[in-house]
């Protein structure tokens, strides 16, 4: 867990990353606009985890595809209905389903006026492309990758337990049976079953790789180890969308 210590008046600093004045909670001069991160990563790479830590230090929205698609789902809706097909059998849901639901979250006062951290969007140059439109004139701020080997990932997937009511995982060595947070009974997602995390890897390989490498190609893309513990991931994924943003700031007309 990243720890904000508050430091005199409107001041507080992320020990060894952040260091900065504003309203606790955001990231400092990030706090001026609204500000956009993408986390991209193979299934199992801990983007769920890390998207809503980096989310909660910057005091933006988490905003996962993923978690959109199992809520409508979950609520039988006209989108979940259509898309869970495909949510089971681990493929990408059609462009036009995703960005229904997503296109909705991202017209909501908090994302408008504060910005996201979107986990699991965009997974193909398409929906890159769209998600470009979507947000013009000020695009992405920052995209991050975690880097982690499939057999690491497969390893996290096949252990882990999610929590239906508030999303968040555990390992199933650490179980309770009971989530810490809300004390919902722990389940297995229905997409962590071997196969299906296997075609999961596939379509990330098919199709997210090129996207990976369209992104770094045009310089926006900033890959972060994820191989490591999960503070120190974190760590590390907020000290490079600082030095991003810095970036941004230091070269703005
Ligand atoms: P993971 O990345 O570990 O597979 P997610 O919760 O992010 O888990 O996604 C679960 C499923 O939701 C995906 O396998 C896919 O079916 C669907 N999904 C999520 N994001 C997208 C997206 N951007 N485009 C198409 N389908 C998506």
């Amino acid at each position: 867990m990243v720890h904000l210590e508050v430091r005199g008046r409107n001041a507080w600093v992320i020990p060894g990353v952040i260091e900065s004045r504003g309203r606790p909670g955001r990231g400092g001069d990030m706090a001026s606009h609204p500000v956009r991160v993408a986390v991209l990563g193979r299934p199992g790479s801990g983007k769920g985890t890390q998207s809503a830590r980096l989310a909660r230090v910057l005091g933006v929205p988490h905003i996962s595809t993923g978690e959109l698609l199992r809520a409508e789902i979950e609520q039988g809706s006209p989108v979940g209905r259509r898309a869970q097909e495909y949510v089971d059998s681990g493929q990408l849901a059609p462009d036009e389903l995703v960005l229904m639901s997503l296109s909705r979250r991202l017209e909501r006062d908090d994302v408008t006026r504060d910005g996201f951290v979107l986990d699991g969007f965009p997974r193909t140059i398409d929906q890159a492309v769209a998600l470009d439109t979507l947000l013009a004139p000020h695009g992405l701020d920052a995209v991050v990758e975690l880097m982690v080997p499939e057999r690491e990932a497969a390893e996290r997937l096949g252990a882990r337990l999610v929590c239906p009511e508030c999303g968040r995982s555990v390992s199933r060595d650490q179980r309770s049976g009971l989530c810490d947070h809300c004390g919902t009974v722990l389940a297995r997602r229905t997409d962590d079953d071997a196969d299906v995390i296997k075609r999961r890897f596939d379509v990330f390989e098919s199709e997210t790789r090129p996207l990976l490498e369209w992104l770094d190609h045009n310089g926006r893309l900033v890959a972060v180890d994820g191989d490591r513990s999960v503070s120190e991931v974190t760590r590390r994924v907020i000290a490079a969308v600082q030095a991003v943003l810095e970036h941004q700031r230091s070269s703005a007309p």
